[in-house]
């Protein structure tokens, strides 16, 4: 019989309460307290820990365990060993030490380091984060580690966002005692929304190009799109509800709270989103969703098309990045809460994330940058390039009040003899939402909607945590040594001039519009159009001193992610433009060749008949598609020099610059034409499934 969903809930997660169960009680205090803290785990506990754990899982049918990370590529990473110790009597015992569980040394010389690591010394290090719990997945133990090369430079994702939280934590906690609140820890919590296409695995594994890039490179739009509206929210097909059935299960078994799943705006495209939690295990779980999400759909004949823009013509898929940042004690700081000294520190944490992404606009653009979401950006689907602010018209009257000196001094706002204003309690804003935003408050969150659906949400994190986290600093620098009669007023002007400094990456209108493109030029905003524009952000003066300042990155760790960065999107484009050629030479002119052979034989054929039969339909069609045969040819012949071109090119940024233009453009020249032939091809001539049979799969 089919478990009950809670006793289904977290069955192949090493819980809290696992721990509390298996765990002698002082093992359990010293771990818990690593868990909240952070502070260091001493061997003796870690031995008890691994002990516990490999029972738990041995019980739970794993036989291996492997420390799971987060390298550079994007994606993870896993190596897995067995339990197994051989005796001396020709037997084997299950073991698992605590420092097997502590630390990992995986041979890393294969993974993306953008130079930290010189080849003789290529070995790297894995560290248990206590703090993402461990899990069972096809019969394997699954540590969460962070991974560094042995000089200490971290090699992944994990290690700066937890910086990012710990940098975050400690700012906020000085920020709140000036406001007479103790707390212990400030966490930044997520609930990122996942889009996602699921098309029919028998199309998937005739196209080149899906198979390569995870995108369609050619393909004549459907005669129908989503122009009727009718996907979003639709009745789910039963194979699809059926994939949307298991895979719930599958990761609610492994402690992810998915909670929504819809149709999306596209045909062909859903969405899934869990509850939200800490970062770290937010991030963790989104990783681990992306993955079964990929795998659960083979199982039903289907693919999981995770690319930000499988499709031209209709909506690409991105993600959702809602953030907010909590205390210990429960309190979201993001509340806008209902007495008026939460209203004055709601504000200030306002304004220190309004401050944070003014000042670190490049940089949040940067955190979204990728071959595939260039495509999504400012295409009038996904927001635009231009990062900004959408606060909703009851807040941004309050912002614009505070700016003109009249919220503060108002005396109808005002209750409190101190002087203190009162905003009026928010109801969560569900109707007025913009979706042309790219960091829209929504009640008592922000939603962070710029990012692409294939990426890791770390990163984006990372610079949000890390940006906050410097404006928080610095208000506290300049609030720390106010004296108590004064401090309100101080809070109050800060919270003015910052406001007033940052106004004008606040925008409430539509993104989508020319007017605001021109708008934001005149406001001084960032409109990095495409990732190799973005990219050498990073290095900004400005940049590598707020990671550094807050330990988030070294300047290696920057060197070597903008390295990476590069190097990605150029191979991106490279194997795209390769498949492209592939595509043209391999399947699509020997079709074209092969149907304008058989109207040349019609012509022919016909004539043989008589001379009183018209062939004007055939050669006009013949003539048409013959010239477009040409012209591909020809395009074709430029990609493949242009591709050569840039494979030869020393500078990495001129080589990415490159690939954007020309190959990128000589790509899209190329589709032109191949989709101009494609609507006159029969399908027995075409040499894989069209938009329409892809789209529109029964
Ligand atoms: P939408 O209408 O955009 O789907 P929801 O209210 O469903 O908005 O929330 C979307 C996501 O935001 C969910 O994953 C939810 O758990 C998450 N969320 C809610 N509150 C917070 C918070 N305080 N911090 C981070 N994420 C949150
Ligand atoms: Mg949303």
């Amino acid at each position: 019989m089919e478990k009950m969903i809670p006793e289904l809930y977290g069955s192949q997660v090493f819980t809290d309460r696992v721990m509390r169960d298996k765990l002698p009680k002082d093992v359990y205090k010293a771990l818990r307290k690593t868990i909240e803290k952070g502070t260091h785990l001493e061997l003796d506990v870690a031995n008890a820990v691994a002990l516990a754990m490999k029972e738990w899982a041995v019980e739970n049918g794993a036989t291996h365990y492997t420390h799971w990370f987060q390298p550079l590529t994007g994606y993870t990473a896993e190596k897995h060993d067995s339990f197994i110790a051989p005796t001396d009597n020709g037997e084997v015992i299950m073991e698992f030490s605590g420092k097997e569980l502590v630390k990992g040394e995986p041979d890393a010389s294969s993974f993306p380091s953008g130079g930290i690591r010189a080849t003789f010394e290529a070995r790297g290090y894995t560290a248990w984060d206590p703090s993402s719990p461990a899990f069972i997945k096809d019969g394997t133990l699954y540590i969460p580690t962070a991974f560094c090369a042995y000089t200490g430079e971290a090699l992944d994702k994990k290690t700066p966002l937890l910086r990012s939280m710990d940098a975050l934590s400690k700012e906020a906690i000085k920020v709140l005692k000036l406001f007479g609140k103790e707390v212990e820890r400030v966490s930044t919590t997520v609930g990122p929304e996942q889009e996602y296409f699921l098309i029919d695995k028998k199309d998937y594994e005739k196209r080149r190009d899906l198979i390569f890039t995870g995108r369609t490179l050619l393909g004549a739009p459907a005669p129908k799109g989503q122009e009727m509206d009718d996907h979003y929210f639709g009745v789910l097909r039963p194979r699809v509800a059926a994939y949307m059935h298991e895979l719930d299960e599958e990761l609610w078994k492994l402690g992810i709270p998915v909670k929504t799943k819809h149709n999306e705006v596209a045909p062909c495209q859903h969405e899934l989103a869990p509850v939200f939690d800490t970062t770290n295990v937010a991030v963790d779980h989104n990783q681990l969703t992306m993955e079964v999400m990929k795998k659960i759909a083979e199982k039903h004949d289907f693919v999981c098309l995770l690319h930000e823009k499988p499709f031209a013509g209709i909506n690409g898929s991105g993600k959702h990045n809602n953030w907010s940042m909590s205390t210990n004690t429960g309190v979201n700081l993001l509340d806008p809460g209902k007495t008026p000294a939460e209203n004055l520190q709601f504000l200030m944490f306002l304004s220190a994330v309004i401050k944070a992404v003014d000042e670190y606009a490049d940089m949040m653009r940067l955190s979204v940058a990728s071959a595939g979401n260039d495509h999504r950006l400012g295409a009038n689907e996904a927001p635009p390039a231009i990062i900004s602010i959408f606060l909703g018209d009851e807040l941004k009257e309050i912002v614009d009040s505070i700016i003109n000196d009249q919220f503060f001094a108002k005396t109808d706002k005002v209750v409190m003899e101190s002087g203190a204003a009162v905003i009026p309690h928010f109801t969560r804003d569900t109707t007025d939402r913009n979706r042309t935003s790219p960091f829209a408050f929504t009640g008592n969150k922000f939603e962070f909607r710029s990012l692409g659906s294939s990426a890791s949400v770390a990163t984006p994190n990372i610079i949000l945590n890390t940006a906050v986290a410097d404006a928080l600093s610095g208000f506290y620098e300049q609030l720390k040594d106010v004296p108590a009669d004064k401090f309100e007023s101080a809070v109050h002007d800060l919270i003015k001039d910052t406001l007033t400094k940052h106004e004008r990456v606040l925008f409430n209108g539509n993104g989508y519009t020319d007017e605001w493109v021109e708008e934001a030029a005149k406001r001084g905003l960032y409109n990095l159009k495409s990732t190799p524009e973005v990219l050498p952000r990073l290095l900004d003066q400005k940049n590598v001193d707020l990671f550094t300042k807050h330990g988030i990155y070294t300047e290696t760790e920057i060197k070597s992610r903008y390295e990476i960065l590069l190097e990605n999107y150029t191979k991106t484009l490279h194997i795209e433009a390769c498949t492209l050629k592939e595509m043209i030479y391999h399947d699509f002119l020997p079709s074209v060749s092969a149907y304008m052979k058989s109207l040349t034989d019609e012509i022919l054929g016909k004539r043989a008949v008589s001379t009183a039969i018209s062939t004007a339909a055939e050669e006009k069609l013949l003539a048409h598609l013959s010239e477009q045969y040409g012209a591909l040819t020809e395009l074709t012949e430029q990609l493949g020099s242009d591709i050569a071109k840039a494979e030869v090119m020393d500078d990495e940024l001129k080589k990415a610059e490159f690939y954007h233009d020309p190959v990128f453009t000589d790509m899209q020249k190329i589709r032109e034409v191949a989709d101009d032939v494609e609507v006159y091809m029969p399908d027995a001539y075409l040499p894989y499934p069209t938009y329409s049979k892809m789209l529109f799969y029964v």
